[in-house]
């Protein structure tokens, strides 16, 4: 098999400018090129789009995932093509790659194999320059509050409860901890500083989750930055710093269109992180997309535990959007992890270990049809090493499981090889559907909490010092209680252990720390050490990458 980059190296690519107004009638003056395989589509044309009814949304989301990734992405992509090949008019919505993963292990984000979205080196590599617009939005901020101490502090900063960091899109580690404001008067007031990875900006979370460049403004004005001395939160608005940051963002809020190998349309836009924020590509891209397709086909990040709730509970919540299905990526190697081999074994034959890791997906399916009422399907995300028994095996549990179990080969065949799960996607679009929340508004934040640990992960409760009831106390006293909450915890297994393989049950989740995104409007909560500025490995796959004298790019995984 080729590399993910030769193959898409070898697409036979339109002009954007040819395939957008054929696939989707979108006037060529609404689009804006980035040279010839990328655009933008103008927010006045997105305006335009108001009043049309709305395709139908579906949400691809997974098992808890081996380190690898079990292929969301790639089912995405695969299932936009499969049902543009069975005659349906589909489109993709997928986040933007960070170069943290692209320049250190793992790796870019435009799907695998034959289901990629292209130009995938464009893609991987800063794209459109969202994410460069993002962090010079949040590093203005962070200009604009060391600026106001040096120049007297009227704002009365207590410079130890600065909660606003720096960003920069690299893993980069030694900017963790920094001291910032050295070197003399001149420079200003020394303080702790540090950086975290643009994905971890509350600017990329608003970014995601606005209508418009009006409410963006609004939400960047919310951001607390930090605390007064005697107390008091202090806001970007109390920096008159929204103006400028929305204005540094004026271009990249506009969704970014490109095409699958196959030349459908996807939109490729914003990408925040999901722990501790929410993990999905931008309201703005997902709500074009239902105006311009009859199918919108959709990522979270993560396993279903974290990425599906805070999709469905923050990001629909949010803008008023209800899916039509869900699709549940698996594959044979995760759920034998989750039998209990390790990962350098997953690729060796064992129906006993695929038997018992289907309790993780069980759990998932059975959160998706009770905790949220919706139809769901099982895809089996096919890998060449699985054999099939393995298969076979996995198609028996159909019935058991109540869901259907359909193999998908986009991976090695593009969309030909998903057309099975494209024809039972339409179908269950077409199923009832009981869509609700997990939790409502006016719970408080403990029970919000509670109810995702109890009911999703099968926790038997919570727990967390005086220190953090306290913080939650003083979150609703301050009128920030019917906010969603976004739980920060590995991705690995349902409970915060990571080790903790399967469908664990009996476990306490507990909360470590609680922390408000005012602007995005969900509250933090962080269980388990979570990391916002990774580092990179031994070998980063940074070493990895070159290009040669005709500018073609090589290494990129
Ligand atoms: P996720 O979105 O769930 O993190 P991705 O779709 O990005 O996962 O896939 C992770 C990696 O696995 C990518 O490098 C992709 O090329 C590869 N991959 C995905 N599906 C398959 C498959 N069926 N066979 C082999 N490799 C795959
Ligand atoms: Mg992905």
């Amino acid at each position: 098999m080729r590399s993910d980059l030769a193959i898409a190296q070898a697409a036979n690519k339109t002009p954007i400018l040819k395939l957008a107004p054929a696939k989707a009638d979108i006037p060529e003056d609404a689009l804006e090129p980035f040279g010839r395989y990328k655009a933008k589509l103008s927010l006045d044309y997105i305006r335009s789009l108001q009043n049309r009814p709305n395709g139908k949304l579906i949400l691809v989301t997974a098992i808890s995932p081996t380190p690898a990734g079990e292929g969301k992405t790639t089912t995405t992509v695969g299932l936009g093509d499969a049902l543009n090949h069975i005659g349906k008019r589909a489109m993709i919505c997928l986040r933007e790659p960070s170069l943290g993963p692209v320049f250190g292990m793992k790796g870019g984000a435009a799907g695998g194999g034959m289901a990629q979205v292209v130009p995938m080196e464009d893609i991987n590599l800063h794209f459109t320059g969202d994410f460069n617009a993002i962090a010079l939005a949040n590093n203005l901020l962070a200009a604009l509050i060391d600026n106001h101490i040096h120049h007297g502090n009227k704002l009365q900063f207590d410079v130890r409860r600065i909660t606003w960091r720096r960003v920069v899109d690299l893993n980069d580690r030694a900017l963790r901890q920094i001291v910032v404001g050295l070197g003399g008067t001149a420079n200003g007031f020394p303080r702790e500083d540090h950086f975290d990875i643009v994905v971890a900006s509350e600017v990329m979370a608003i970014f995601c989750l606005v209508n418009n460049l009006q409410d963006l403004k609004e939400r960047l004005g919310d951001i607390v930055v930090g605390h007064s001395l005697s107390g008091k939160p202090i806001r970007a608005r109390d920096l008159q710093a929204q103006g400028a940051m929305a204005a540094l963002l004026k271009e990249a809020l506009a969704p970014n269109i490109v095409q699958t190998l196959e030349n459908n349309l996807a939109l490729v836009h914003g990408g925040p992180f999901a722990n501790i924020a929410h993990g999905c590509n931008s309201v703005l891209a997902t709500s074009t997309a239902l105006k311009l397709a009859d199918y919108v086909v959709t990522e979270a990040g993560f396993g279903a535990d974290l990425g599906a709730e805070k999709f469905l509970d923050i990001k629909c919540r949010k803008a008023g959007l209800t899916p039509s299905a869900v699709v549940l990526v698996a594959t044979v190697r995760a759920l034998k992890y989750h039998g209990g081999v390790e990962v350098k074994d997953v690729g060796v034959e064992n129906l006993k270990a695929l038997r018992a890791g289907l309790v993780n997906l069980e759990r998932h399916i059975h959160n998706i049809q009770h905790n949220f009422g919706l139809p769901c399907v099982v895809a089996i995300n096919h890998r060449t090493e699985d054999t099939p028994a393995e298969i076979a095996l996995l198609k028996s549990t159909a019935a058991a499981l109540g869901v259907e179990v359909v193999l998908a080969e986009h991976w090695a065949k593009g969309g030909p090889g998903a057309a099975d799960l494209a024809h039972a996607v339409v179908k269950l679009c077409e199923q009832p559907n009981h869509f609700k929340f997990l939790y409502e508004d006016d719970a408080s934040l403990l029970e919000k909490v509670g109810t995702i640990a109890i009911k999703t992960y099968g926790a038997d409760g919570i727990s967390c010092d005086a220190k953090v009831r306290a913080q939650f106390a003083q979150l609703e006293a301050d009128g920030y209680g019917h906010l969603p909450v976004c739980i920060a915890k590995t991705q690995y297994s349902f409970s915060s252990d990571a080790k903790l393989r399967g469908a664990p049950s009996g476990h306490t989740l507990v909360i470590r720390e609680v922390r408000l995104a005012a602007g995005a409007g969900f509250v933090v909560v962080v269980c388990g050490d979570i990391m916002t500025m990774p580092g990179l490995p031994v070998i980063p796959a940074a070493n990895g990458i070159d290009i040669n004298e005709n500018g073609e790019i090589t290494g990129l995984s």
